[in-house]
């Protein structure tokens, strides 16, 4: 058996069947079987099966948030916004089996034209830090192309996958279409990647575990999608908003407790308002309300496990000073009070790595062309933002910057009508929007002669 902890007590909150690699052959069977019937759906009927999906998933809005909030130590006004968003994806991609459009193209001796055909079988790895979030990502849009998957949550976080299958099945969508698998990753997980019938993986999680699922997927040359790591740098000019640029900061860092891949870890600060910056900055950390995720006015809950702490706190080993500290509950509970270093030099261990966990670099910049290039020292492009009252400025950055996503005079990075994915070791593919379409089908080219 599995046993899933709750992080903001360390209590038992669920014991769970822990499947194996016997278990994922069975899974990927049933979704196999499962094929021809989903793929030949009409595409209308297929939009109903999503959409009715997503009206199930909004009668359940509360019970996954609190489910979520509870699993992963999410606040549970954050876990509300989350299951919002599955709800909303579903809906949006449930109008996407008849837009499944191709081209028609002029060629000699007849018609070419492309059709858009499902890939097969898709295998789904996803992270703990937004569980169903980043699962629906990629549930609905593999569904809605007409594919079957197998769904491998992380062991951390099950719980919302496997009420969601329970959903899913109460929506009519027929059996065998969906399929979750809890087990580790390092057998269920491999075994999907290895599994000569599915037909491509789409993951989010580590840098280092995306270039092992690439490796092995190239020996059947199986397509795969990759969300990764990374470390996005907050650039904020002297002639920003800064107060706005401030308020703003610590929710695009502090955010479901800094484990988020999109987190703006690096703050580029210009020098002539880093101490201003700095100031304005205290009072929003330390008003933080670390705390109970199930209570509505806490900001920040726990990190996911003990061994994610250790690994936040590695972090502060005083190679740069603690400027701000923010507060965190005693007692049992992963907590970890949010923490800003400054000054940090671009080559401390703080400014390069992902943390994933509450801990902000603030780094000192003269120019336009040291932010710019202070923002691409990275192995990583994932996200960013642009804070300036300089229209043109703000234009010439964010082309300049090597990221998938960036918003100026914002933090945000996730819409789902709008692609989303990295550049460099952040990863491939996009999700979301109509973009993500494109990962879940092959292109065909048929020609008809007419001779
Ligand atoms: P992992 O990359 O290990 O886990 C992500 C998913 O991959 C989980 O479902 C995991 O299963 C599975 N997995 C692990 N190993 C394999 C494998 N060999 N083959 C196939 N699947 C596998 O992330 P961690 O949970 O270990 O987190 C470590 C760090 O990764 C974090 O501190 C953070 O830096 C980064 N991370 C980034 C995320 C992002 O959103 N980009 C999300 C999560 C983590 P299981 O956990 O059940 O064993």
């Amino acid at each position: 058996m599995l046993t899933v902890l709750e992080p903001a007590t360390e209590a038992v909150l669920a014991e769970v069947p822990r499947a194996g690699a016997a278990e994922v052959d069975a899974a990927v069977a049933n979704a196999r079987a499962a094929l021809p019937a989903w793929r030949a759906l009409a595409p209308a009927d297929r939009a109903r099966v999503l959409g009715a999906l997503a009206d199930v998933l909004a009668g359940a809005h509360e019970e996954l948030a609190v489910l979520e909030a509870r699993n992963a130590g999410k606040t549970i006004a954050d876990a509300r916004g989350e299951m919002a968003m599955v709800v909303d994806t579903f809906r949006y991609y449930s109008g996407a089996p008849e837009r499944l459009l191709g081209d028609t193209i002029p060629a000699a001796g007849g018609q070419a034209f492309t059709v858009r055909e499902p890939l097969g079988v898709v295998g789904l790895i996803t992270p703990w830090n937004f569980p169903l979030t980043i699962a629906s990502w990629k549930l609905a849009p593999a569904l809605a192309a007409g594919n079957t998957v197998v769904l491998k949550p992380a062991e951390l976080t099950p719980l919302t996958a496997l009420r969601f299958a329970e959903l899913a099945a109460d929506a009519g969508v027929p059996a065998g279409v969906i399929n979750v698998v809890v087990g580790p990753g390092s057998t269920c997980g491999q075994r999907l990647v290895e599994h000569p019938d599915v037909a491509k993986i789409a993951f989010t999680g580590s840098t280092e575990v995306g270039r092992t699922i690439a490796a092995a997927a190239a020996a059947q040359i199986k397509r795969v999608t990759l969300e990764l790591g990374g470390k996005s740098a907050n650039i904020v000019f002297a002639d920003a908003d800064l107060e706005a640029a401030a308020a703003a900061a610590p929710g695009a860092v502090f955010g479901n407790a800094g484990q988020d891949c999109c987190a703006r870890s690096r703050i580029l600060v210009q020098e002539s308002v880093v101490d201003r910056f700095l100031e304005l900055l205290e009072q929003h950390v330390t008003a933080l309300r670390v705390g109970d995720p199930l209570d509505e006015a806490t900001q920040m809950g726990p990190l996911i496990s003990q061994a994610q702490r250790e690994s936040v706190s590695s972090f502060l080993d005083g190679e740069a000073p603690i400027a701000i500290r923010g507060s965190a509950p005693e007692g049992k509970g992963f907590w970890f009070a949010p923490a800003v270093l400054a000054p940090v030099r671009p080559e401390q261990r703080v400014a390069r790595e992902e943390v994933f966990g509450p801990v902000a670099a603030v780094i000192a910049f003269a120019e336009e062309p040291d932010a710019i290039r202070l923002a691409n020292d990275s192995i990583y492009g994932l996200s960013g933002s642009i804070w300036t009252r300089d229209g043109a400025r703000a234009l010439r950055v964010a082309r300049a910057v090597e990221t998938g996503v960036l918003s100026i005079n914002s933090n945000t990075s996730v819409r789902v009508s709008t692609p989303f994915g990295g550049f460099k070791q952040s990863g491939y593919g996009r999700e979301l929007g109509s973009h993500a379409l494109e990962a879940y089908t092959e292109m065909k080219t048929i020609f008809y002669a007419t001779e």
